[in-house]
């Protein structure tokens, strides 16, 4: 069975005292969800600090951090960019790549994406690699097609599954939007992914990659949307900046 995994997006909110207010809250509140696997994707110059705090403030469960964003060369002439080598440095084991904002504000493409999430896995991190539709395409009926052609490019580059590597599904009209995919929606979706990555990686690695979530989940909607049989997990942006929604949506896991 796949261990389900629930990340924050953090986006561009927090600053200094607010990671640590966030850590404290999430240090003395982890019996609520002792087993799952979560994740801050925070902006790179929070990276130090939250794998500082988390060591003063004893580990106490099971959290990991990484970048929003990086690049696939380890260093260059390449302004405004984030080396790997220098997110794993500061104890990144995940980093999240082709973030629909990311394509909408900054230009990223299939291509883009494949290369930043590859580099995570070649610099020892595992990437979050987001797709989904717009509404428009859903509208259309596009939604697997488009899923389709945002894989291409991945698979074309990763002839093999990375070990861990994780998608998250993110319907583009559901995030922050407050308008999430019905069950059915994200179990479709779902699906539709794990036979892509069998088509192109193979049956165990199908079994294995983890499909996350993502477009305004919250604590009232977490459980049902974790219980599908084809989600493993959560990518939270606006509910993951509040420690106490962030733990309720992780304490909805199925495992
Ligand atoms: C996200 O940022 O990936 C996201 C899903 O945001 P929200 O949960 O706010 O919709």
């Amino acid at each position: 069975m796949r261990a389900q995994l629930i990340a924050g997006n953090w986006k561009l909110y927090k600053n200094l005292a607010e990671t640590k207010a966030f850590l404290a809250v999430l240090a003395g509140q982890t019996q609520q969800a002792p087993q799952v696997e979560q994740v801050l994707f925070a902006q790179a110059p929070l990276l130090p600090l939250i794998g500082e705090e988390w060591q003063r403030l004893g580990a106490p469960g099971r959290l990991a951090w990484g970048p929003q964003n990086l690049y696939w060369e380890e260093k260059g002439a390449f302004t405004g960019e984030l080396s790997p080598v220098l997110a794993r440095e500061l104890g990144s084991t995940y980093a999240l790549a082709g973030h629909s904002e990311r394509r909408q504000f900054f230009g990223e493409t299939n291509e883009t994406a494949a290369r930043r999430a590859l580099a995570a896995h070649a610099f020892g991190m595992k990437a979050v690699f987001c797709l989904g539709e717009s509404l428009a395409e859903r509208d259309s009926g596009r939604t697997m097609a488009v899923l389709k052609e945002q894989c291409q490019p991945l698979f074309a580059q990763a002839r093999e599954a990375p070990e861990g590597f994780c998608f998250a599904y993110e319907p583009v009209w559901a995030i922050g939007t407050g308008r999430t995919a019905t069950n059915a929606q994200a179990q479709e979706a779902h699906a539709f992914l794990r036979g892509l990555v069998q088509e192109a990686w193979g049956a165990e690695a199908a079994a294995k990659t983890r499909i996350l979530y993502g477009g305004s989940v919250k604590p009232e909607n977490a459980k049902e949307l974790l219980a599908q049989a084809d989600v493993d997990g959560a990518l939270v942006g606006g509910a993951s900046l509040d420690p106490l929604s962030f733990l309720a949506i992780a304490a909805a896991h199925k495992g």
